[in-house]
């Protein structure tokens, strides 16, 4: 009789959509070069997703971490500030292992998540993107470096001003909040101006363009 799949062993692969090294486009690292990890799999199902071809993870070769491992370390030899864990929801799988497998090429690593699920994994940057219709957990709000929302329409900056405070409320006294970011959706020139007025006149907040976007870059 075969012996019993061992747990550990299977978390040594994860579905991969792809890698590239590129400039980080939105947020408060924007501009620098990182090299993208973009996993497989989400099933948060945002209407205006650019990544929807992410979505179903078996779609997706499953890649062993030594592998990914070896791509941050030419990254780091190639320029690369720092890596970018990204998906689809990264977060669907357990990334206690992939953080253990890269951190010994020694870029730091970022995470980008909406936050529905646990957090695993060890990470010096923790960018949150959550979503109206499924809110993130409370680990999340106060784990986060920055707080990313995206803006489709005026609602939308009140779920942000609603989020911006549960995330100060899931820190202690006295300790800083996240970065605050409001990033409007490609291509909706309403979503653009709400973004310019509501950033005009709120200091807290600051604007998040997809400079890849603009620039045609990866
Ligand atoms: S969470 Fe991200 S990957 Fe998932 S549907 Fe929303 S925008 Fe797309």
């Amino acid at each position: 009789m075969p012996p019993a799949p061992d747990p550990s062993q299977e978390t040594l692969r994860l579905p991969v959509v792809e890698t590239f090294h590129s400039l980080q486009g939105e947020g408060l690292h924007a501009g620098r070069s990182a090299l993208f990890i973009r996993l497989g799999g989400c099933s948060v199902g945002c209407s205006w997703c650019d990544t929807k071809h992410s979505w179903p993870a078996e779609r997706h070769p499953q890649r062993p971490l030594d592998e990914l491992a070896a791509e941050v370390e030419a990254a780091n030899s190639a320029g690369a500030a720092f890596v970018v864990v990204t998906g689809g929801e990264p977060l669907h799988h357990d990334l206690g292992p992939l953080c253990r497998a890269l951190q010994p090429a020694g870029l730091p690593l970022h995470l980008e998540t909406s936050g529905v699920d646990p957090l695993s994994g060890r990470f010096d940057w923790i960018t949150l993107s959550p979503k109206p219709h499924r809110p993130p957990t409370a680990e999340l709000l106060a784990r986060c470096d920055e707080l990313k929302l995206v803006v489709t329409a005026a609602a939308d900056l009140a779920f942000a001003a609603a989020m911006a405070r549960a995330a100060a409320s899931h820190r202690p006294p006295g300790t800083p909040g996240p970065a605050l970011l409001l990033q409007p959706v490609w291509g909706n020139e309403e979503a653009l101006q709400l973004c310019l007025q509501h950033v005009r006149s709120h200091s807290t907040w600051r604007l998040s363009l997809q400079t890849h976007k603009w620039l045609a870059i990866r």
